[in-house]
């Protein structure tokens, strides 16, 4: 099959999904409509699916032929369908109607793979081994990934290798229609906290009276960040970020406790154990050595995302088929230390995770991924299907693997 004609021939059903999607997103892992929708469209290619898994998640399955051995591989892709919590204010006039948005792209996502999904389910007869099709809930919290896979999304089949993708803007060397991809690790882990420091309310004027909870937290919010430019590696990026901060009432009252929150960014794993504790034992000194207390609630959240490094070659090969060498950036660092769930699916089965350049060079203004007037280039879309199109192939029917 000629992919790049044929992803080209169905451009317009493939936005036309993503622009009704566009128009409805919902939130978390609570997605009926826009869940409806993906299984109208799949119903329609008759591709037959399991849904209700970690709620508003879909699993679909597209059988290829046996090799000689009756053996087969399964590839799964998977996109996100959830929106965020903010107005929309692109004037577009597919603009959501409901207070949320598609601020992330993940429409995109999502059109991309049922765009996908039309072309492999019209070609099933071509390719060995199976093709699992996972739409997921709730990337943008509380996570969708973890309970998919507790839900046996991975399983029966077993799959083998992972892919997926993210529509991105922001990076200047990902040219429109190209895609960034690293042959290693590529986005942070992203853990949060909760920091209460407890000390003993008194008179303003008479702080010997009680313990006071503000000048122990100024020390320990400066302490903790030397944990990173002083005990973890320079060449390392481990971010610690106290993004909340609440406490008083009275300007002459020392108060019982201030509560902090915050986050814990690193790619790697020693970094991200290794910071857990020492922020237990600094806060733990600096309360004690002033006379006050604290508790700290620690949550594990998204792992860092690292491609697997053969599985990603090939997928550089079939990508360059494609679009061409020219429009991939090899991308040699972490490029951000934000999270992303895609990560506990590589965290499973070895996988890739690119991203898609959509950057709108008509627009006067560029905004950033979650502003209310975030516009990418939906013109794109059919190269994210025909990429996933020709990685299938390309990993499936190569009988030694890759
Ligand atoms: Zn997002
Ligand atoms: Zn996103």
């Amino acid at each position: 099959m000629k992919i790049i004609e044929e992803a080209k021939k169905i451009e317009e059903e493939i936005i036309r999904w993503r622009r009704d999607l566009h128009k409805f997103p919902e939130l978390g892992l609570d997605l009926p409509k826009t869940a409806h929708y993906v299984m109208e469209a799949l119903n329609e290619m008759n591709i037959p699916y399991n849904n209700g898994i970690a709620q508003s998640g879909i699993v679909a399955l597209i059988e290829g032929k046996k090799n000689e051995k009756g053996k087969k591989k399964t590839l799964g892709i998977r996109a996100d369908m959830d929106g965020l919590p903010i107005k929309e204010k692109t004037g577009l006039s597919f603009s959501s109607d409901n207070n949320n948005m598609h601020a992330c792209g993940h429409d995109g996502h999502t059109a991309i793979l049922l765009g996908a999904a039309k072309l492999l389910k019209k070609h099933e007869k071509e390719f060995y081994g199976n093709v699992k099709l996972i739409f997921q809930p709730g990337e943008e919290g509380p996570g969708g990934a973890k309970p998919m896979i507790e839900e046996q999304a991975l399983e029966n089949p077993r799959v083998d290798r992972m892919l997926g993708l993210h529509i991105n803007t922001v990076i200047d060397e990902i040219p429109n229609g190209g895609i960034g991809i690293a042959k290693g690790p590529m986005m942070a882990s992203a853990d949060w906290f909760t920091l209460r420091i407890q000390g003993k309310g008194s008179h303003g004027a008479a702080p010997h009276a009680g313990v006071d909870p503000v000048t122990i937290t100024a020390q320990v919010i400066s302490a903790l960040q030397t944990i990173v430019s002083r005990e973890t590696k320079p060449m390392n990026a481990n971010v610690i970020t106290i993004g909340k901060i609440n406490g008083g009432e009275a300007f002459n009252a020392i108060p019982d406790e201030i509560v902090m929150e915050g986050t814990v960014r690193t790619i790697e794993k020693k970094d991200q154990k290794f910071i857990r504790t020492r922020m237990e034992e600094m806060i733990h000194g600096i309360c004690k050595g002033m006379r006050g207390d604290f508790h700290l609630e620690y949550t594990d959240g998204y792992p860092a995302l690292v491609n697997d490094y053969d599985f990603t070659e090939l997928i550089h090969r079939s990508a360059a088929k494609i679009i061409g060498d020219d429009k991939i950036h090899e991308i040699k660092k972490p490029v951000t230390m934000g999270g992303e769930d895609m990560a506990f699916f590589l965290e499973e089965v070895p996988g890739t995770y690119f991203f898609l350049g959509a950057r709108d060079e008509g627009l006067e203004e560029q905004y950033p991924h979650h502003n209310a007037r975030y516009i990418f280039d939906e013109g794109v879309l059919w190269k994210g299907s025909a990429i996933f199109v020709q990685s299938t192939l390309d990993y499936l029917n190569n009988p030694k693997g890759y």
